[in-house]
């Protein structure tokens, strides 16, 4: 593909705002690829290199100023390209505002503006700038730039400015890929256009986006597990789902971590049972990859740390005998083995000088937890127990390995939890026992445990009616605290008063709000529109994450996401919380 088609789809791209419209366009650009298809696939993300490879451009934006200046003739210096960047707050801007010299020179022999630049050899000069190293190669860096930007149209320098500068930013996100390469390789035409128009008979709108969804997700799977989307849409387009569903993971190349939600315990065991439930360590996450010969380690973002943690090196080299991908989190620790606040770790992660240095000032602790292949297995969609069982075969030091506990009594995790906080870790995690690992994702498979807020219960003082289907019932409800004075001096004649401190509509059941609109409606006392005021009669018990002062409701604090949890029959307006003890809790937080 000539450069210059790139660059023209690339501000069409840019210039699309609607999602859908973009995604078309993208796709198109996937099909226009042919050969360079790995290349534009990561070129409209901005990427060089794949997510996986820890190589980099290592080129400076004072650098790429100066190959841009040269490139634009002899009176402009790195100066005048800061100063006009400096105006448009944007490189590719500045270097489409230059002539340079190959348009210059293709003009003058009637090339109208064409430049001879291809994708690939765009990509392979970039990759060829990676690679220069030790003396002189910043000086070869610029001079292979400056001869890329040499042969550049204005639309063919913006986007090689940006591309170098990882600054692509023409709106197109990894989903947008992932659909793109979806819908140029493995989704019918006559499918797409079904969801797209919606215009087909409801079924079948249904079966091809259920034919669309699938397609997405095997891209999906297939991108979590090899980071190379530029792979990923060549065996989309070569050998279609079957292929993508045959690709495996690879030790040595980063798989996205999957990521955990927060979470009680009593979500856990609601909805699994039983709980797999291990210590929280407050460091920084770690995989390790273990060919059999070399062990590399990647941060979360997937970044190379292998460098900065000599000992979690050694440590995997000794104890472990077969290729694996582990799972873990490593924590800087004091003399007596007892974690440090998660600050120490960040003094050695990513480190790339004084690594010997800060080794003896940080100990460091590895805590491994998952193992996603062992010994030739992917064991991805195995559960979490057998995963962690593999682990402590692989690892022979056992103290490394996180203490899995199985249960389903809420008082024995609490037990786990209070040890694991006296131990000086951060918390608890809950998993789902039976779930696989599922790269990139922030499922509900993983839950943070999150400490439980104490619930208020609040008077029900006014309400508003629904609508649409819930037209005829009351649906969302002003809540309000008792204010304090009016608990009264024991002679109990006074009657209380109430401030509002929220709405709540979440929670509520179809077959709960005709109950509550029965309860309520007889104690409407004024209507204005939708909204009624009640007396006060009923009290609510109800869950949030948060208070906050807000100048919105009268009592001067609002709840962050309020949720219904029940009808507290056995209290009155009298006895419901006081604003007292919603101060008291917010004071807390
Ligand atoms: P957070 O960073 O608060 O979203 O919590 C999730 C993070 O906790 C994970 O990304 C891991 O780095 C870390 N973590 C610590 N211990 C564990 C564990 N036993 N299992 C999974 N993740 C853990």
């Amino acid at each position: 593909m000539e450069f210059a088609d790139f660059a023209a789809r690339a501000a069409a791209i840019e210039a699309e705002p609607a999602d859908l419209e973009t995604t078309t366009l993208v796709r198109e650009l996937f099909e226009a690829a042919g050969e360079d298809l790995p290349v534009v696939v990561r070129f409209v993300q901005g990427r060089v290199f794949p997510a996986w490879e820890s190589t980099t451009l290592d080129v400076g934006p004072s650098l790429c100023y100066v190959a841009i200046a040269r490139a634009a003739g002899r009176n402009v210096s790195a100066n005048d390209v800061e100063d006009r960047l400096a105006e448009t707050g944007e490189i590719g801007a500045v270097a489409a505002s230059f002539d340079f010299g190959g348009q210059q020179g293709l003009a003058a022999f009637g090339g109208g503006g064409q430049t001879d630049l291809t994708v690939a050899t765009v990509d392979e000069e970039l990759r060829a700038l990676a690679a220069a190293a030790g003396s002189g190669s910043q000086d070869r860096k610029l001079d292979t730039l400056f001869g890329l930007f040499n042969r550049c149209s204005p639309d063919e320098a913006r986007y090689l400015a940006r591309l170098v500068l990882s600054e692509m930013r023409i709106g197109v996100g990894e989903g947008t890929v992932r659909d793109a390469v979806a819908e140029a390789f493995l989704v019918d035409s006559a499918d797409a256009a079904a969801v797209r128009d919606d215009a087909t008979a409801e079924a079948e709108t249904t079966a091809a986006r259920e034919r669309r969804d699938a397609a997405i997700e095997a891209v999906e799977r297939a991108l979590q597990v090899s980071n190379d989307y530029g792979r990923v849409a060549v065996v989309a387009r070569d050998e279609g789902t079957t292929g993508l569903d045959a690709i495996d993971l690879t030790v040595g190349r980063p798989v996205q971590a999957m990521l955990a939600q927060a979470g009680t315990v009593t979500d856990a065991l609601d909805e699994w049972e039983t709980v797999a439930v291990e210590t929280k360590f407050d460091g920084a996450r770690v995989q390790i990859h273990y060919d059999g010969r070399e062990v590399s380690l990647f941060s979360r973002n997937m970044e190379d740390v292998t460098d900065a943690l000599p000992e979690v090196v050694e440590f995997v080299e000794r104890e472990v005998d077969v290729p694996v991908i582990l799972d873990g989190e490593v924590v800087a620790v004091d003399d007596d083995g007892s974690p440090l606040p998660f600050q120490e770790i960040l003094r050695r992660f990513r480190r790339k000088h004084d690594v010997d240095r800060m080794r003896e000032e940080v100990t460091v602790e590895l805590h491994a937890f998952d193992c996603l292949h062992a010994a030739g297995d992917d064991l991805l969609t195995d559960p979490v127990t057998d995963r962690h069982d593999r682990l402590r075969d692989v690892l022979g030091h056992i103290d490394a390995v996180s203490e899995l506990l199985r249960s389903d009594d809420a008082d024995e995790i609490e037990a786990y939890e209070a040890d694991a906080l006296e131990a000086g870790h951060e918390g608890i995690m809950l998993k789902n026992p039976e779930a696989a690992y599922s790269p990139g994702k922030r499922g509900k498979n993983w839950l943070k445990r999150k400490p439980d807020v104490e619930t208020l219960d609040l008077v029900v003082t006014g309400a508003e009616w629904g609508e649409g289907r819930r037209a005829e019932f009351l649906g969302t409800f002003l809540l309000s605290a008792r204010v304090d004075e009016s608990s009264g001096d024991g002679s109990g004649d006074e009657k209380p008063e109430f401030r509002t401190i929220g709405k709540v509509a979440t929670g509520i059941t179809d077959e709960r709000l005709a109950e509550l609109t029965d309860l309520l409606e007889p104690h409407v006392v004024a209507e204005n529109g939708t909204e009624v005021d009640l007396r006060p009669t009923t009290v609510f018990e109800v869950g949030y994450e948060e208070i906050q002062r807000s100048p919105t409701y009268a009592s001067g604090y609002a709840l962050r996401f309020p949720r219904f949890v029940e009808i507290r029959e056995d209290k009155t307006p009298e006895t419901a919380d006081s604003l007292a003890r919603v101060e008291r809790l917010a004071e807390r937080q």
